[in-house]
């Protein structure tokens, strides 16, 4: 199978670490005081997919399980150039796990559709287990090829190289697959300035923008909400502990030749001692 392809990008909006977002009397991030971003290792996935669609044609469908305002992160991937979003929030997936996270993206990915590749970031910067993307590829069936930092497709096949401890691995296999992004894949280029317009437009126009963007909720992708939320999440957090910051003086050194900053180092820092001369 040659392009075009039915390309799906999975994104997530977490908050932004440097916020300073706090935690909850119980231990869970006060999400609602954070400022919120999209996972920074979405961009790669977003990256990936938008060079599928421009390579090969096709159309990307970013999607996403969050709160409402996750929406903001789909109108970032129209100006990207994404063709499409669909955000799935229910105020019953609150407190649900990997496990409940990757039923609910199973359930939207068979609502929204036939797809020939699925674009997952590495990871996430808060929940950070890396497990939502290969439980959603077990769940579809589908194969994987996780920590994918390159990649071609010829005729419908997938030819991968993902990192592994210590090297690199060729892979590849027949889409339909799942792939999860390395952050040493292409850095997401810049939106351009017809995207930029372009989502400025939709957004006044609700019923427009309703055409791109379809917020969806458990009754209507048919999800069991007893597989959602707390109640469909096995993991136990038994405690959280707040660490302290990390302190310490800091001197900056500018405005020297890069010899002459080594050098005054060297003498500030007390390194001397472990120079071999
Ligand atoms: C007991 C418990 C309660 C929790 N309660 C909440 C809560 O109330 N609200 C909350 O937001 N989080 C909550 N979490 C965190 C939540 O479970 C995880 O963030 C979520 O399951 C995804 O796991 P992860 O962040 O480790 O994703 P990873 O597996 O690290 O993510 C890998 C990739 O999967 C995709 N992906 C992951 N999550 C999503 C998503 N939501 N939408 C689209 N794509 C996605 C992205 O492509 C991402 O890069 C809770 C976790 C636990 C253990």
């Amino acid at each position: 199978m040659a392009g075009p392809y039915e390309i799906f990008v999975l994104i997530k909006q977490v908050p932004d670490q440097g916020s300073k977002a706090g935690l909850n009397p119980d231990g869970t991030i006060d999400r609602a005081k954070a400022k919120r971003m999209l996972n920074p290792f979405d961009r790669y996935a977003l990256q990936a997919a938008l060079h599928v669609k421009r390579t090969y044609g096709g159309r990307v469908t970013a999607i996403s399980m969050g709160p409402p305002p996750a929406v903001e992160i789909l109108l970032e991937a129209l100006e990207h150039g994404v063709d499409r979003g669909f955000l799935l929030s229910d105020r019953r997936l609150a407190a649900s796990d990997t496990l409940a996270t990757a039923y609910a993206l199973y359930k939207t990915v068979t609502h929204v559709g036939k797809f020939d590749l699925i674009f997952c970031g590495l990871q996430t910067t808060d929940g950070d287990t890396a497990q939502v993307g290969p439980q959603l590829a077990e769940r579809l069936s589908l194969p994987q090829v996780t920590y994918c930092e390159d990649f071609h497709l010829d005729d419908g096949r997938l030819h991968a190289r993902r990192i592994i401890e210590g090297g690199v691995q060729f892979v590849d296999c027949v889409a339909p697959a799942l792939i999860t992004v390395a952050n040493s894949y292409h850095p997401l280029a810049y939106k351009s300035f017809r995207g930029a317009w372009r989502v400025q437009q939709l957004q006044r126009n609700p019923e427009e923008l309703g055409k791109y963007i379809r917020t969806v909720d458990l009754d209507i992708i048919q999800a069991d909400p007893e597989r959602c939320g707390l109640k469909g999440s096995p993991t136990i957090v038994a405690a959280t502990e707040k660490v302290g910051e990390l302190g310490g003086n800091c001197s900056m050194y500018e405005g020297h030749a890069p010899d002459e900053m080594v050098g005054e180092l060297i003498e500030k820092s007390n390194l001397k001692e472990f120079l071999v001369a």
